[in-house]
């Protein structure tokens, strides 16, 4: 049986009958959205279990999570495809629109859906403003600031903290990880010099710092107190510090950064180069 904090916070709302028909599962890749979009497809589905619970016994709870069951639809961007194309949306509302063949209700799912361009974006909005009653709606998508911000206004954002990247940090690492965030929120003008590292473990790094403004962004996108956090409050005095744009820019940069990160030959050199973009428009 699945149980996270985020799991907990989807049975707070269901108990409360809160749950938004159009939700959006954030954070990085694989921290756990889509294991618990599909939970969230069985606690819907299921007529065994109590509120909020799925018995994950019942025939609905078993091909819910195979992800087999007849109202449950997974929308994922092709292989090599460039992402979701808006024909794919389109016929996903078509979907939409036709009563659950067995649950109660209909589930889809769109992996990925940063990865839907404007145009498929736009087709989905008006389904997101108002979802069909027997209908629910998980985005998950790692990068939020690749979603519209009609459609983030429309959403409940529920957001998923990275699996363990910090354990998985040895004690030099940390140290490092902890002047790398002092820098990122602007207390140190002094980057930690990271070129010590292997560039895998820059890359671990610069994920940790992708999900910190990430984590800002998301405070700025009103998702305060979905989540109870450590980083709570770290990411709180980011989303004071700066604009939305300007976390924008953070993350893209970044992420840019860290995908030509293995073919980059001089790394000291591309680090510094970074962390003069990164901070340029610090005064
Ligand atoms: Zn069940």
């Amino acid at each position: 049986m699945t149980s996270s904090k985020e799991t907990d916070a989807l049975k707070r709302a269901i108990g409360r009958s809160q749950l938004a028909h159009a939700l959006l599962f954030t954070g990085a890749r694989d921290s756990g959205q889509k294991e618990a979009a599909l939970w969230l497809a069985q606690t819907l589905f299921c007529r065994e279990g109590a509120r909020g619970e799925a018995c994950g016994a019942c025939i609905d709870c078993r091909q819910a999570l195979k992800g087999s069951h007849a109202d449950l639809f997974i929308l994922a961007p092709e292989k090599d495809a460039q992402g979701i194309k808006v024909e794919e949306v389109r016929s996903l509302i078509t979907r939409a629109g036709f009563k659950p063949l067995r649950a109660p209700c209909k589930v889809f799912i769109i992996e990925e859906a940063d990865r839907m361009n404007e145009i498929a974006q736009n087709a989905l909005l008006k389904t997101l403003e108002e979802p069909p009653g027997h209908a629910y709606f998980v985005l998950i998508a790692s990068a939020l600031e690749k979603i519209l911000v009609t459609i983030r206004s429309r959403v409940q954002t529920h957001p998923f903290l990275p699996r363990a990247v910090e354990t998985a940090l040895d004690e030099e690492e940390a140290v490092l990880n902890r002047e790398l965030l002092n820098y990122a929120e602007g207390f140190s003008t002094t980057p930690p010099d990271l070129t010590k590292l292997s560039r895998d473990r820059i890359a671990v790094m610069l994920d940790t710092l992708i999900e910190f403004y990430r984590g800002a962004f998301l405070m700025k996108a009103g998702a305060e107190d979905l989540t109870d956090s450590a980083r709570r409050s770290q990411w709180r005095k980011a989303a004071r510090r700066f604009r939305s744009s300007e976390l924008e820019r953070r993350i893209e940069l970044l992420g840019e950064f860290r995908e030509n990160l293995s073919g980059t030959i001089h790394t000291k050199l591309a680090l510094s180069v970074l962390w003069d973009r990164l901070n340029e428009n610090n005064q």
